[in-house]
């Protein structure tokens, strides 16, 4: 392959004589088509691994929500002590293996970029009630305060995705509890300073915990990321859980982030920007909200 320079010169009219500036550009060649052969083989792998990870999950939950179904059954049923260990045990490794699945299929959906988020009008401060309520609970048991605040110029109907907002708060909120053995975890809601159309909203959940240190901060949000093994032995997850849902704030238009101090606590900070109701929206006029 060869490059011509210098060809313009030619529709001047004054001009006898040309040089032309042959560059030989054979090797940038070759290495442009070897780029693109490796970025379609790159995406063509991804599509087949994304289609493998999908169908291979949804072949083993079904199984698994049946043996989770009959272990909920035997629970029920007059049992020694001993077999009411072993159906415990059965369900909670039950469940733990559902929760992988679910979170390897999610993770999939959003690496391969077939996750598509609901719009629909939901009330804000329903669903963190709601997400509040079910991490009391854990909170509760390990003797932590965990309270809300949310800035009353806050709206309360906005459009998006309740589900996996939910799936998000709650993926935060049971990191902190987890993570901290005493002290406080704190929800605060506001709108975004930096939103410029001013349809944003800033969370950020702050706990009292064991922290993160600073060369971990860099790869919390890759999956499979956990701290150390001795973490990971004493709380279990599955290290996917920031990963699905730094990518889910990016597909709602926002981003994800945190500070930290080893001993001290963390704070994980995100965006998002919403639709607003329209004015005729029934949910408006019936809510009053
Ligand atoms: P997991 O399911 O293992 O919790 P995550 O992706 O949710 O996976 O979190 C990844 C890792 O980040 C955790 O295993 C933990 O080491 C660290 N981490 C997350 N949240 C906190 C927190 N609030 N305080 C301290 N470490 C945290």
């Amino acid at each position: 392959y060869f490059e011509v320079i210098g060809q313009n010169l030619l529709d001047q009219p004054s001009i006898s004589g040309i040089v032309l500036n042959l560059h030989d550009i054979t090797e940038r060649k070759r290495v442009e088509k070897e780029l693109s052969m490796a970025l379609h083989t790159a995406l063509e792998a991804s599509r087949v691994k994304s289609q493998f990870l999908t169908m291979v999950s949804h072949e083993i939950r079904t199984p698994l929500t049946a043996i989770i179904g009959i272990a909920e059954v035997l629970k029920e049923t007059p049992l020694t002590l001993e077999q009411q260990k072993y159906v415990n045990v059965l369900e909670t490794a039950g469940n733990t293996l559902l929760i992988l699945v679910n979170d390897i299929l999610d993770f999939s959906k959003v690496e391969s970029g077939t996750l598509s988020l609901d719009q629909v009008h939901f009330d804000i401060r329903e669903l963190v009630e709601k997400a509040i309520a079910a991490a009391a609970v854990r909170a509760g048991e390990k003797g932590l305060t965990l309270t809300v605040e949310i800035m009353p110029d806050v709206p309360s109907g906005i459009m998006g995705d309740p589900g996996r907002l939910t799936q998000i708060l709650l993926n935060i909120l049971e990191n902190a509890i987890k993570f901290t053995e005493r002290g406080e975890v704190v929800l605060r809601i506001k709108n975004n300073p930096d939103a410029k159309d001013d349809e944003g909203l800033l969370f950020s959940i702050s706990d009292t915990g064991i922290g993160i240190s600073e060369e971990k901060l860099n790869t919390i949000f890759d999956s499979f990321t956990q701290v150390d093994s001795s973490i990971r032995r004493k709380y279990g997850g599955t290290g996917l859980g920031l990963a699905i849902s730094s990518r889910l704030v990016n597909l709602m238009g926002g981003r994800m982030w945190v500070e930290s101090t080893q001993g001290i606590g963390s704070t994980f900070y995100f965006t998002i920007k919403f639709g607003s109701p329209s004015m005729d929206d029934p949910y408006i006029i019936q809510g009053g909200k």
